[in-house]
């Protein structure tokens, strides 16, 4: 019998097997894993160009937090041969440039379409396909929709009065601009100091006249440690990428810093302090992550190493009313996502950089020169709004995504993310969101976790054509034990507490103010999550549900559809 599984018989064809929406890094990398089965396939970007994070993000200091040979892709040992990390944590320059030369290398650009931004989806119960709608009206079809939209791809400005009289460039480090900013001189305020405000302004402390940083909340921040990459030690790297890759996968983050086994309790203060000065010279997040466990399960462990830190801060800062300011007071380190830092502390000993605590004289407007607090004016020539992303389902309620019965997801997800495995959404059939909210590749190494994300998928999609399914689905069952298993995790953690984006805080975005936790994350470490989607594929893929057409045929021709033309550029 004729091949004919991505075929609506006596109807039209969708015009592509799998539709991947974004070209970040999880994108390209379903894409490449795609175009090795010889799938009909496109990447739809709403960006002029590829790299996601790395293509937006252009602010000063921007910079990786995970080790770059860690956070590079793994599957090609040609491509790990090939790519010299200059720098520990490389910056936001040099990581678009790999994702261009990864690109470039697998011939994947060309599946590739750029400023598609997709506004609607909607699922054709009738043919078993997805029609999308993008921004300028066009629309394309599709069997399979794969999300790579990215958990940090939606920015929030503040909601401040006055924002558009502003005279002069003012912009959210989303967007920063693409063309250099004259920054010489120039008085400038930055709003926000989380992960990316940290990173922003001690680049800006060295690069402005006056900066004048406005903070609401103080994170717990660590150093760093950034260093070059020497040729001798990116040899070394090389010679040792298998057990590198190895270390990540077994560890919990999908990072080399692997948690201290020993029990908190069960050494002796001046063992736990040692260990602490260690890991606060140690490069990157081992200070986080290289800790004792009960740093973020018990609330007198998390207090006593939140001190240790605190006296840190106390250290580094000559004025000590302005460390109290940057001393979080309403919650224990590591609890939310610790901002890692190069000299941050150091920019407030500099004569040219002021803090205002906008918690005690808040920010009233902006006006046409500056900022109003409840205290003074203040005048500037650049406002940068450090105040970070609609987290995790941003991106998600950004589509009209609508699915069986014409069930709108944002609807679905209106008090927080339900999900099979953060990959499947029951009632939204042939929709995959390769490492989406609740999924264990969202909260780790991102592409360690996105590897085993795209993997699964791509197991699931072959296992898909190899039975001549053309629907699948998460059982609501599935879904509903998931979610929950999801929220039990959270019980134990101190991170339940917080406001932060791993419980769905943001008070720029309605709805997620404080007091209702948002499951976002799944908390299990990425072992246990592989283990856990591996076991399930084993299974025949139990929990989700496959079908054919209406008036199909079993016997249909079980390969994967190969790709049959060039996608419509
Ligand atoms: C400043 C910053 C630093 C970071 N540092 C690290 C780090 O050190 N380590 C780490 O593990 N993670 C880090 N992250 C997280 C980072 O987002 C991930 O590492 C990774 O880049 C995510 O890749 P992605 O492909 O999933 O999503 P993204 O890179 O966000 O890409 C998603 C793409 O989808 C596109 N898109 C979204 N919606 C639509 C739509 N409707 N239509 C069309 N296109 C759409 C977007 O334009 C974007 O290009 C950082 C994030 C930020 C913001």
């Amino acid at each position: 019998m004729a091949y004919q599984t991505n075929e609506l018989r006596g109807g039209k064809d969708p015009q592509y097997e799998v539709i991947i929406i974004g070209a970040g890094v999880g994108g390209i990398y379903q894409l490449y894993k795609l175009k090795q089965l010889g799938v009909n396939v496109t990447v739809l970007e709403g960006a002029a160009d590829l790299g996601g994070t790395w293509y937006h993000n252009r602010y000063p200091g921007c910079r990786f937090d995970s080790e770059s040979y860690t956070y590079g892709y793994s599957f090609s040992k040609e491509l790990l041969n090939e790519w010299h990390w200059k720098e520990r944590f490389s910056g936001q320059p040099e990581n678009l440039r790999y994702l261009n030369y990864v690109a470039d290398k697998f011939d994947l650009r060309k599946y590739m379409q750029f400023n598609c931004l997709v506004t609607h989806a909607k699922f054709i119960e009738s043919g078993n396909y997805w029609r999308l709608r993008l921004q300028d009206g066009r629309e394309m079809t599709c069997r399979f929709l794969l999300t790579a939209i990215g958990l940090l791809s939606t920015p929030t400005p503040p909601r401040l009065e006055g924002m558009e009289t502003f005279e002069g460039p003012s912009f959210h480090t989303y967007y920063w601009p693409q063309e250099p900013v004259d920054l010489a001189g120039k008085r400038v305020a930055v709003i926000g100091t989380g992960a990316t405000g940290v990173q922003v302004i001690a680049a800006l402390a060295d690069m402005v006249g006056d900066l004048t940083v406005f903070q609401r909340r103080p994170n717990w921040c660590a150093p760093l440690n950034n260093a070059p990459i020497s040729d001798a030690e990116m040899a070394d790297i090389r010679a040792r990428y298998d057990e590198i890759f190895a270390k990540c996968l077994r560890s919990p983050g999908g990072f080399e810093h692997e948690p201290d086994r020993r029990g908190f309790y069960e050494v002796s203060r001046e063992e736990r302090v040692a260990l602490w000065d260690r890991l606060y010279d140690e490069p990157g997040f081992g200070i986080w992550l290289s800790n004792f466990r009960e740093i973020f399960t018990d609330e007198a462990a998390n207090a006593e190493f939140s001190e240790y830190i605190a006296e840190r801060i106390r250290k580094r800062v000559k004025d000590p009313a302005v460390a109290e300011k940057l001393i979080p007071k309403d919650h224990g380190f590591g609890v939310q996502r610790v901002p890692m830092e190069t000299h941050y502390y150091e920019a407030y000993n500099k004569p040219n950089v002021h803090l205002v605590d906008i918690a005690q004289t808040p920010i009233e407007r902006i006006t046409p020169t500056g900022i109003r607090t409840s205290e003074r004016d203040y005048d500037f020539d650049i406002i940068v709004y450090a105040t970070g992303f609609d987290a995790i389902t941003g991106g998600y309620d950004r589509i009209d995504i609508e699915g069986v019965g014409g069930q709108k997801l944002r609807d679905k997800w209106a008090d927080g993310p339900i999900t099979y495995l953060g990959m499947q959404i029951s009632g939204f059939p042939n929709m995959v969101t390769i490492a989406g909210p609740q999924s264990g590749s969202a909260s780790t190494n991102y592409p360690r976790g996105i590897e085993v994300g795209a993997d699964w998928v791509t197991g699931l999609l072959e296992y898909a054509w190899e039975h001549g399914y053309t629907r699948m689905e998460a059982t609501h069952e599935a879904e509903e034990q998931w979610s929950e298993h999801v929220a039990q995790m959270y019980s134990t953690m101190l991170m339940r507490k917080a406001k932060g984006w791993f419980t769905g805080y943001n008070s720029n975005v309605p709805g997620h103010e404080h007091g209702r936790i948002r499951y976002f994350v799944y908390n299990g470490g990425s072992p246990k999550f592989r283990s856990t989607i591996i076991g399930v594929a084993n299974d025949g893929y139990k929990g989700i549900v496959f079908g054919r057409r209406p008036g199909s045929n079993d016997d249909d021709n079980p390969r994967p559809q190969r790709l049959k033309r060039e996608p419509a550029l």
